[in-house]
């Protein structure tokens, strides 16, 4: 019997721990802080043992939470780290501290391109018909004019790489990171460089993989000078999701940015 009273006040008690907020595992911290300074400029480090430095998460995770239209809690709550974990692209949503570029523009309407490289996932005639219609998305609602060349260097210059490829910003490896590009300017601006650790497709929906086309065109966006787009449903909207390539249709929310640059 005795026993018995005892098993039942720790089982009482186990109740009642559980009963608390259950704490977030440390890996979704991780995951957070890496977000966070990867896209949204946070500078941290770890609250220092006499707790005098105030903690810049809660901060930062409000910002983050007010770009994608979250509750905006300070705390890392399901719903944030499920946007978290979505695939995106590399250029981070606060625009004035990216070393990606401010919002520069080209000065001039007439730009070259050239295709560096090519991923194996795809055909190489598929690549090039991906990255001239991702141009013409643009191309169709402004006075822009791209040409291609194949030796020589483009303004805009196009390849496919997997982790560090020289530019100081490694890539992460399949999945989260897509691809991210430079806004104009000399040198590096302007190009695109695509995570070759995922799978790019020319434009089924299949799980996992990446209508190059798509991730493409946001991507150029940014090489003429676009930052991210907080309305759900831009082009310029930092996360990826799927569309018809063959119906696609640029966003008002995206017209307006690239004419606001470069004029109808
Ligand atoms: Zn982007
Ligand atoms: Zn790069």
């Amino acid at each position: 019997m005795r026993i018995h009273r005892q098993l039942g006040f720790l089982a009482s008690l186990v109740l009642v721990i559980h009963a608390g907020p259950i704490p977030q595992p440390v890996v979704d911290y991780g995951i957070a802080e890496n977000y966070l300074k990867s896209f949204y400029n946070l500078d941290y480090r770890r609250p220092s043992s006499t707790g005098r430095e105030p903690d810049p998460l809660p901060e930062k995770l409000k910002e983050m939470q007010k770009f994608f239209r979250l509750k905006v809690t300070g705390k890392l709550d399901k719903e944030t780290l499920a946007v978290m974990k979505k695939p995106r692209c590399g250029v981070p949503d606060v625009a004035a501290y990216s070393t990606f570029g401010g919002s520069p523009k080209w000065p001039t309407n007439r730009l070259t391109y050239r295709i560096v490289n090519y991923t194996r996932d795809m055909l190489k005639a598929e690549v090039d018909d991906s990255i001239r219609r991702a141009l013409k998305v643009w191309a169709d609602v402004t006075p822009l004019k791209f040409t291609r060349i194949s030796s020589g260097t483009a303004d805009i210059m196009i390849s496919f790489a997997i982790r560090d490829h020289g530019d100081g910003l490694p890539f992460d490896g399949p999945q989260n990171t897509l691809a991210h590009a430079y806004a104009p300017s000399s040198g590096i601006g302007g190009d695109a460089h695509f995570d070759d650790d995922e799978v790019f497709t020319f434009s089924s929906p299949r799980a996992k993989c990446y209508v190059l086309f798509l991730v493409a065109a946001h991507e150029f966006g940014h090489s003429l000078g676009l930052s991210h787009s907080n309305v759900p449903g831009a082009l310029m909207f930092p996360t990826y999701s799927f569309r018809d390539p063959g119906r696609f249709s640029l966003h008002s929310d995206d017209i307006r940015g690239i004419q606001s640059l470069y004029g109808m």
